[in-house]
């Protein structure tokens, strides 16, 4: 089981009680080896000023979120985005982020057209991909579950993002988050073709039954139904070696907890049920 210099802490888990400096002194006080910081947080920070903490408390980064976004109704919005995109590659250099997360978007406002999403996704990973090689900054993309199809993420499955990266090539690769895939009766045999080349990140909460809110109802690890030992060992056996990355929107009860306790709760689930 995962000790605490393994475990990353994405700073959404504790994003209503600290700013990202104290995020940074909490994982070095309690031990946890990596960070995972939101873009809002780390401009809130200051880029240049969290590069240096985390250099300076010697964190590893196990990814930055998160780009993407990429449909939009019209030209304007579309590039936009890509210029979102570029300053988040930037970003994630700057703090020598393992990867940039991707969340690619849905449908556009209005749109009903999701083939034309998933086309506008394509080709915006495409474009950001060009530089994001350029600057040698892996992108992640992170399916999510089906139920954010129409407002966060078109892509929904292993396969699918897999199949993008088939037709990007090498520099794009896959954040493998247990909340978003455990379902998938394909999830191993996906991750078994994504190899450790593609397997960039891995991110762990836990499925409540019943969850009541779709966006901010996440479980810590051991509270819900993710069998999550299992589908680490089909990542660990697949060749990922990186940070388990604990990542948990939990407004109505991680969220009003005293952080340290929760990060204390984290690397204690970790060590047990992770
Ligand atoms: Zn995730």
């Amino acid at each position: 089981m995962p000790t605490a210099d393994r475990v990353s802490l994405n700073v959404a888990t504790v994003r209503t009680q600290w700013s990202l400096p104290e995020c940074i002194a909490g994982c070095a006080r309690h031990g946890i080896g990596a960070i995972a910081p939101w873009r809002d947080k780390l401009v809130e920070c200051g880029v240049d000023e969290a590069a240096r903490m985390i250099a300076d408390h010697g964190l590893r980064v196990s990814g930055l979120c998160r780009g993407g976004m990429f449909p939009a109704a019209d030209a304007a919005g579309r590039q936009a985005a890509l210029d979102d995109n570029r300053q988040a590659v930037d970003q994630a250099v700057a703090i020598g982020a393992a990867c940039l997360v991707l969340v690619v978007g849905g449908l556009p406002a209005g749109s009903k057209d999701l083939v034309d999403a998933h086309r506008q996704v394509e080709d915006g990973i495409g474009k950001t991909l060009d530089y994001a090689r350029s600057v040698g900054m892996p992108l992640a993309i992170e399916p999510l579950h089906p139920m954010y199809a129409a407002d966060r993420s078109c892509i929904n499955t292993l396969r699918h993002a897999l199949d993008i990266c088939d037709a990007l090539g090498d520099g794009v690769g896959v954040a493998v988050d247990v909340y978003h895939l455990w379902w998938d009766p394909e999830l191993d045999r996906q991750i078994a073709r994504a190899g450790a080349q593609r397997l960039l990140a891995f991110h762990v909460c836990d499925w409540l039954v019943p969850t009541t809110d779709l966006l901010l109802d996440r479980g810590m690890m051991g509270d819900g139904v993710i069998d999550i030992p299992r589908i680490r060992a089909v990542v660990e056996t697949n060749g990922f070696a990186g940070d388990i990355e604990v990542e948990i929107f939990s407004a109505n009860n991680w969220w009003t907890k005293d952080p340290d306790h929760v990060l204390a709760t984290v690397i204690e689930r970790c060590e047990r049920v992770v």
